[in-house]
């Protein structure tokens, strides 16, 4: 699968060793010696898969040799452990820093708590008008829709919620969020996820999506889904078949590292490809695992080859259980300066940290503008090219009266620097800034003075009535 040097970026295996030749412990390609028994029909079948989950001590060290550290983690997990043995496959069992092991195997890292540490970091709870439904930004809603994924990721942002079997979502909450959508009509995209929305029986699936695309205002139906990664098995020919109805529908996996590409993977890429489905891919950074611009370049060049559109590249939230897998922030900005210009443009996702306390992702990158003066700019390119780009002294902008298409759902009250911009608004304050600011005079005592600027013809009347004129043009 790997060329030499592609893998000696990967591995810390000295050159010596030749990375080429197949690992020792695959006894058929693709699955460790202890399912070599397993007649292919049912190692293909995704439900044999979930059912033969690795989740127990007893089970996990069958495949591989737990460290100390491990076996704490295992018996001490506050968030559910099950991995399918396809992914389990994939695991090195002797070396503890696989990069595919410390995304499913816990440590008793995991307990520790951390300054910023949060149960719900993103806020979701908070931004909920009906369960599982979070409606954060204008024009689209996240749709939780199970609470059970094909594997659990240690880092996972939404481990208060997911792995638990007793929490499902019911009919009557899946009633409460298309209601919501329905009576919402500046929803016009919708992202099902979960847990893991390709977890659920197709039939569920298919009704949910049906009732969805029978709300005329929703144009967009996504999906996020870490099944093609976790259980390949299940992008079977009859699912895709049955999601390319909804079109349009897009789809955004996640993968944290090349070596979850495998060919089971790209068989259902391709599947969902040629389904006309585009394919998009999130990444979380994490610590030891892929934090480095040869790993992350080698996973986003793959991706691509695949014909999935790296998407977002996550700082790690602050949740419980993920402390250990925080990297600074910087780490990221260095990986986006080692893809930006060094690879296709196609390959780079939008590094986010997602705004803890719920502000929703905020985009961070290096800085390529670095300076300015009227009519001037001053750039750089990823090699240190240092370039000015004139403006135009004489630009008046394009002024369009009446949009083509008027937006007529347009969300208020979230305009945001965007609407400072346009001028809908002259500041945005912090919460309790005003009385702050009033330093304890009682606002109905002397009058509320307002310091916002108001229009001219209106400051002109206003004048004008105060001096006694009917006419704010004249004065005295
Ligand atoms: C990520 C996210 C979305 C989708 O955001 P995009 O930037 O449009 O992909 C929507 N709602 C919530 C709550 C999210 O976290
Ligand atoms: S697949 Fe997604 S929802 Fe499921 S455990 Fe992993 S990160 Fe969490």
């Amino acid at each position: 699968m790997y060329n030499v040097s592609e893998l000696m970026a990967l591995s810390e295996e000295p050159p010596q060793q030749s990375a080429a030749e197949e690992p020792p412990h695959r006894s058929t390609p693709g699955r460790a010696p202890l399912w070599a028994h397993v007649p292919d029909a049912q190692w293909d079948d995704w439900r044999w898969q979930l059912s033969h989950r690795l989740n127990s001590l007893e089970e996990l060290s069958q495949l591989i040799r737990l460290t100390p550290e491990e076996v704490a983690g295992v018996r001490s997990h506050h968030f559910r452990v099950d991995v399918t043995p396809y992914f389990a496959s994939l695991i090195d069992p002797d070396d503890p820093n696989c990069p595919i092991r410390r995304q499913v195997i816990p440590t008793g890292h995991e307990s520790a708590a951390y300054d910023g540490m949060f149960v719900d970091s993103l806020s979701e709870d908070a931004h909920s008008p009906a369960p599982g439904l979070v409606h954060r930004y204008p024009d689209r809603v996240l749709m939780l829709v199970t609470t059970q994924c094909a594997s659990y990721c240690r880092y996972c942002t939404r481990s208060r919620i997911v792995g638990d079997s007793a929490a499902q979502f019911s009919r009557s909450d899946y009633d409460a969020q298309i209601n919501y959508i329905a009576r919402t009509p500046q929803v016009r995209d919708v992202l099902l996820s979960g847990g893991d929305p390709l977890i659920l029986p197709q039939r569920i699936l298919e009704d949910l999506l049906r009732r969805l695309r029978a709300i005329e205002h929703v144009e967009v139906i996504r999906i996020g889904s870490r099944v093609p990664a976790f259980l390949p098995q299940r992008i079977t020919p009859e699912l895709v078949n049955m999601l390319r109805q909804f079109h349009p529908l897009w789809m955004n996996l996640h993968f944290n590292h090349a070596r979850e590409i495998t060919p089971e993977v790209a068989t259902a890429l391709a599947r969902l490809a040629d389904a006309g489905i585009p394919l998009g891919s999130q990444t979380v950074l994490l610590a030891g695992i892929n934090d480095s611009v040869a790993v992350m370049k080698e996973l986003v060049q793959r991706l691509v080859r695949q014909r999935v559109r790296p998407y977002y590249l996550y700082q790690c939230d602050l949740v419980e259980g993920a402390g250990h897998f925080r990297t600074t922030v910087s780490k990221g900005i260095e990986i986006i300066e080692g893809l930006r210009g060094h690879t296709s443009g196609y390959a780079i996702p939008t590094y986010v940290v997602d705004a803890p306390g719920g502000g929703g992702k905020i985009p961070v990158m290096p800085q390529y503008l670095l300076s300015q003066a009227p009519g001037k700019v001053v750039l750089r390119n990823f090699e240190g090219f240092i370039t000015t780009y004139h403006e135009p002294n004489d630009y008046t902008g394009h002024t369009v009266a009446r949009p083509e298409r008027p937006q007529v759902n347009r969300e208020v009250g979230q305009e945001g620097i965007a609407g400072l911009l346009e001028g809908a608004a002259h500041s945005i304050k912090p919460q309790g800034f005003d009385e702050v600011h009033r330093r304890g005079r009682q606002p109905a005592a002397l009058g509320e003075v307002t310091w916002e600027p108001i229009q001219p013809e209106l400051a002109l009347a206003a004048i004008a009535h105060r001096n006694g004129n009917g006419n704010g043009k004249e004065r005295k």
